[in-house]
């Protein structure tokens, strides 16, 4: 396994844990709405659009660069600089993003619109979703 940085990661409750553990089984699940069938992020038991229940259901996990940058301060001295900040769009639906991190990629190489499809950092038993390029497989461990 390649070797990771350390993350603050996220208390866990009912709400979110699939989505912070579903790594462990390799699958990006996000909340969906059981109405209208819109995904909803941030993570949300009602959906913001008719108010109906949601229910977790896993996402290709595929994506494309909406934005990014590259951070080169040391908010963290122990997170190794330079690296990726991007929000990534799902394929599922447009305005599906979330705030990750590009990785097994030089951050200049990272540009709008990269394929990108999602992998896992495991801290615990949290599994950060993070991505990288199509075509750009990190060996097996
Ligand atoms: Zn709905």
């Amino acid at each position: 396994m390649t070797e990771v940085a350390p993350r603050i990661t996220p208390p866990l409750d009912e709400l979110n844990r699939p989505f912070w553990t579903g790594g462990a089984s390799g699958v990006l699940q996000i909340t969906r709405c059981r109405s209208c069938r819109r995904w909803v992020f941030p993570l949300s038991a009602t959906c913001p659009d008719c108010g109906g229940p949601t229910a977790y259901e896993a996402t290709s996990g595929k994506g494309s660069v909406f934005t990014h940058t590259t951070n080169a301060h040391p908010y963290n001295p122990a997170v190794p600089l330079p690296y990726n900040i991007s929000i990534v769009e799902l394929v599922e639906q447009p305005g599906l993003r979330f705030i990750t991190n590009v990785v097994d990629c030089p951050p200049e190489d990272v540009h709008v619109g990269l394929p990108v499809h999602v992998q896992f950092e495991q801290h615990g038993e949290v599994f950060v979703p993070v991505f990288v390029p199509d075509g750009n497989v990190r060996p097996a461990s």
